[in-house]
């Protein structure tokens, strides 16, 4: 089951992988000078300043050239600075390019570590040198650009060991990087160190962060709101406490899936790579190893 998820995973990378000529990077105005930018693979955040242009994850790598000259078109100037939300291709892809092009690279820490190391278990080579993080943080750090406060926040192992939301501070903006998504159900990269319970955990963290007024980049899908993180959330608590109430009792974790558990959530969420019964199954045999 977990083979099935990861060679799902990998083959929505290679599809996307086949029309990168076709794809345009579309940037979508949310302040003055902080934008969202969609493309293929994860939502980019940008800001501009004095200091140049700031980017929070960069899709693949076939398309820095395309990333670097819309940031141009909207005058943002050279990208200087560029964060990673957390280690997957889909958002970490053109770290080598931009790095030969003088940009700083921030990560969390376990992203380099497993930038550096490569993944037996997702089958994943390291990743060439020039994509490694030049700066790395284990849980807070600030970034002061463009006039704006840039937190960064770590807080449990939730879509992977190494995810980072980014806090625009006075704008009242946030990048969640997979921690929220709209493709469905969220994928708990168990090999990447995730977990469901460190998930939701996260989520409890950064929805006080957030009111009303808030504007929520995710990782993939469109500019959203803290209700609709508030709804993803409790979602993923509801499946999560059936799953955990069916091993309580003595439910085998292969026929937990089998369960309606998701049932009444497939018709929003089961058009993803993630389906319904995976995700179930995803979330039992993460809670089984506890
Ligand atoms: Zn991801």
């Amino acid at each position: 089951m977990r083979l099935a998820i990861v060679f799902l995973f990998f083959s929505l990378a290679a599809q996307a992988q086949q029309n990168f000529d076709t794809v345009n990077i579309r940037p979508l105005k949310i302040t003055d000078n902080i934008y969202m930018m969609m493309g293929a693979g994860g939502n980019i955040g940008f800001i501009k300043g004095e200091e140049g242009a700031l980017i929070i994850d960069n899709q693949y790598g076939p398309l820095s050239g395309k990333i670097a000259q819309a940031v141009l078109n909207e005058g943002g100037g050279a990208i200087k600075m560029l964060v990673n939300t957390h280690v997957h291709g889909d958002h970490t892809g053109g770290n080598d390019n931009f790095k030969k092009w003088g940009v700083t690279i921030i990560a969390h820490d376990n992203v380099r570590d497993r930038m550096t190391k490569g993944n037996p278990a997702r089958n994943t080579d390291p990743r060439g040198k020039d994509a490694w993080p030049l700066v790395t943080f284990p849980d807070r750090m600030n970034v002061h650009w463009g006039g704006e406060e840039l937190e960064l926040y770590h807080f449990f192992t939730g879509h992977t060991d190494g995810d980072v939301i980014v806090k625009f501070k006075n704008a009242n903006v946030f990048h969640m990087g997979d921690m929220y998504v709209q493709y469905g159900y969220p994928f708990v990269d168990v090999n990447n160190g995730g977990g469901i319970n460190g998930f939701i955990s996260s989520l409890d963290k950064m929805l006080p962060l957030m009111d009303g007024n808030s504007k929520i980049i995710p990782g993939h899908g469109n500019l959203a709101t803290k209700k609709d993180v508030q709804v993803f959330r409790d979602r993923l608590v509801e499946i999560r406490d059936a799953v955990a109430a069916a091993l309580k009792k003595g439910t085998k974790v292969a026929d937990v899936a089998n369960l309606p558990i998701a049932s009444k959530y497939d018709a929003e969420w089961g058009k993803g790579f993630v389906k319904g019964k995976d995700f179930v199954m995803m979330v039992a045999e993460n809670l089984s190893k506890k």
